[in-house]
């Protein structure tokens, strides 16, 4: 397909693609899926062989959130039944932190939910990150905390932070539809305000919220535009208890065109898949490891993973290699200038709850069992977050 050719080669010179081109990998077949993951296969490994960054999350501060977001099950009125607690105290923070460690992340998110931070917040998340940082050597540390004032990332970049992110999560013409209670602008200004104040920016989208593919495209060109580090990409978890609850419309290949266009308009920076990964992807997660160089292990803020072993298992089984702290994530031109690597958790946008209500497909009966629907909801698969922070028992990693 000449369309994937030029990708790539575009792809391999660091070259910006086209519009129309990057709507035209939405816009391919299923029956042309494995073509397009090949193609995006042959960037992803130009610029970070087969290389797979592990990070984990740990939600510092769970849910009572006074912002509307519709996707997010920490929002102001959510009736997702979620954990809710207030700060993680230095020392329970630092022990989740450990086990994502020992599970082989190279990166620790911090995430918690709220508009933003007061300078008090701060202050009790740098003792965090400096707790972090004593008791787990070479860690990286991402912090996601909201909407940043004036002088909050130098400090935070001050106290050991490698990294912030915040999402844009959807274009600039829809974002008014999914939140009101703070704007697009506002979220452009904090990646801004983390870049300039030399933390590694990460910032990314949540695809599955009712958009177009002109809207994704438009999010994939602004965060190029911004140059993140790292760009997590969220498949909306459509929690009960949100205004998205029913928004039930991706498919396994559908995320795959999601993420090969999104290493097409981003070849050279942490392509990373954050939410939604088992909930949608489900049996084809391994090829999207062809696409991304990056995914949490273990569970979301508020949602389950799948096992953190079971994570390991199919990196090796897709003949990946789990990256070490003793390799630097990013291509050389981009290194030099940051911590190395890249990250983030995302305020919000990845993770999901789900209290019960709907099941999805599963068939029985008389006979034959026939295969599920891949567009029917998948309730099943969500569920909320009940072990490691803020719990006694002990976390997945
Ligand atoms: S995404 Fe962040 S700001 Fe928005 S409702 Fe959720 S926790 Fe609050």
């Amino acid at each position: 397909m000449d369309l994937l050719n030029t990708l790539v080669d575009k792809g391999l010179r660091r070259e910006t693609p086209t519009r129309e081109e990057a709507l035209a990998v939405l816009a391919t077949s299923d029956d042309d899926v494995l073509d397009v993951v090949a193609a995006a296969g042959k960037v992803r490994r130009h610029w970070f062989g087969r290389r797979v960054k592990l990070n984990y999350l740990v939600n510092l501060k769970s849910g009572l959130c006074p912002e509307d977001c519709s996707y997010c099950s920490q929002r102001l009125g959510s009736k997702a039944g979620i954990l809710k607690y207030t700060w993680l105290k230095p020392d329970d923070a630092s022990q989740a932190a450990a086990a994502g460690v020992a599970g082989g992340a190279k990166r620790v998110c911090l995430v918690a939910s709220g508009r933003g931070p007061t300078d008090r917040d701060v202050d009790r998340v740098s003792d965090t990150i400096k707790t972090i940082k004593e008791q787990n050597e070479g860690v990286e540390v991402c912090a996601c905390l909201g909407l940043l004032s004036d002088g909050q990332a130098e400090r935070l970049r001050a106290a050991g932070a490698d990294a912030y992110n915040h999402n844009l999560n959807t274009s600039e013409a829809t974002y008014g539809d999914i939140t009101t209670t703070h704007t697009y602008a506002d979220r452009v200004d904090t990646v801004q305000k983390a870049h300039a104040a030399g933390l590694s920016a990460c910032s990314g989208l949540i695809a599955g919220m009712g958009e177009s593919d002109e809207d994704l495209v438009d999010v994939v060109f602004s965060l190029r535009e911004l140059d993140p580090d790292s760009v997590p990409v969220n498949f909306l978890i459509p929690f009960e208890g949100t205004p998205l609850a029913k928004e039930w419309s991706l498919t396994p290949q559908r995320c795959l065109r999601i993420l090969a266009m999104v290493r097409f308009v981003c070849p050279d920076v942490e392509v990373r898949i954050a939410g939604g990964r088992e909930v949608h992807l489900r049996t084809m997660q391994p090829l999207a490891l062809h696409l991304a160089n990056s995914i949490f292990l273990g569970d979301y803020l508020t949602s389950e993973g799948q096992a953190g072993k079971a994570d390991l298992e199919m990196i090796a089984d897709a003949g990946f290699e789990v990256e070490g702290t003793d390799q630097v994530t990013l291509p050389e031109h981009r290194a030099a200038g940051g911590c190395g690597s890249h990250a983030g958790a995302a305020c919000g946008s990845d993770d999901g709850t789900g209290c019960g209500s709907h099941e999805g497909g599963g068939v029985c009966g008389s006979g034959a069992a026939s295969a599920p629907r891949t567009d029917e909801p998948r309730t099943d698969l969500v569920a909320v977050r009940r072990r490691g922070a803020g719990t006694d028992i002990a976390p997945n990693a």
